[in-house]
């Protein structure tokens, strides 16, 4: 019994792991909502089953039912990954198409039971190209402030793995830049506005506390 409970954890461990790696990489028409891999009510109290219900079950369905709209047998991007629509298309296209990419990596890199801060080759990389986690933290917390509107604040990393934030304004997604996205925070009203009305500030505090550090070192 024990053995099988071991068993158990291992492999849902390793099919969260592959999700999340390859989930992102391999969509193509036609487009199916990511598997959230925790309950609706996981990450309450920072993010209410009623923003998931919203955010994920309505908002996030509306981008994925609209690219499927656009994205049509013997239409250009039919045989694409979304990670090509993201890189090449432009208009309604690249607006749908980056919303579903940004955030399916959005809500799978949320978890309840997160690593709470990076180790290894990520953590190295943060205290050099930012002094420390600390640090990081702030200039983070403080890019997502001051994005004016709608958009998404970005960790990002070059072909050498130098890092950056860099704020997008509305679907805006690094990819289109020829830059590798790492982790990512959802600014749109809609992320956080049945929780914290218009406190910007009171969210980005929560997202810190169920952003889980394991997905982005996979991703770095
Ligand atoms: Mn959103």
């Amino acid at each position: 019994m024990k053995k099988f409970l071991v068993w158990n954890l291992f492999a849902n461990f390793t099919s969260n792991f592959i999700t999340i790696m390859t989930t992102i990489n391999q969509l193509r028409a036609p487009f199916e909502m990511p598997a959230l891999p925790w309950a609706k009510d996981a990450l309450a109290p920072h993010i209410s089953t009623e923003t998931i219900d919203y955010h994920y079950g309505k908002h996030l369905q509306t981008y994925v039912n609209n690219l499927n709209g656009l994205v049509t047998a013997g239409s250009e991007f039919a045989e694409a990954s979304l990670e090509d629509i993201v890189r090449r298309a432009s208009g309604p296209t690249f607006n749908n198409a980056a919303q579903v990419w940004n955030h399916t990596l959005y809500f799978l890199q949320l978890s309840p039971a997160p690593l709470s801060r990076p180790t290894g080759r990520l953590a190295e990389a943060i205290d050099r190209d930012f002094g420390s986690f600390e640090g990081f933290v702030e200039k983070f917390t403080a890019s997502a402030l001051g994005l004016f509107g709608s958009g998404w604040t970005w960790l990002t990393a070059d072909g050498e793995g130098k890092l950056a934030i860099e704020n997008e304004s509305n679907a805006g997604n690094p990819l289109a830049k020829g830059r590798r996205p790492i982790m990512v925070i959802d600014v749109w009203e809609h992320a956080y506005y049945i929780d914290h009305r218009n406190a910007r500030a009171a969210s980005i505090g929560a997202f810190w506390k169920i952003i889980d550090w394991k997905v982005a070192q996979e991703r770095y």
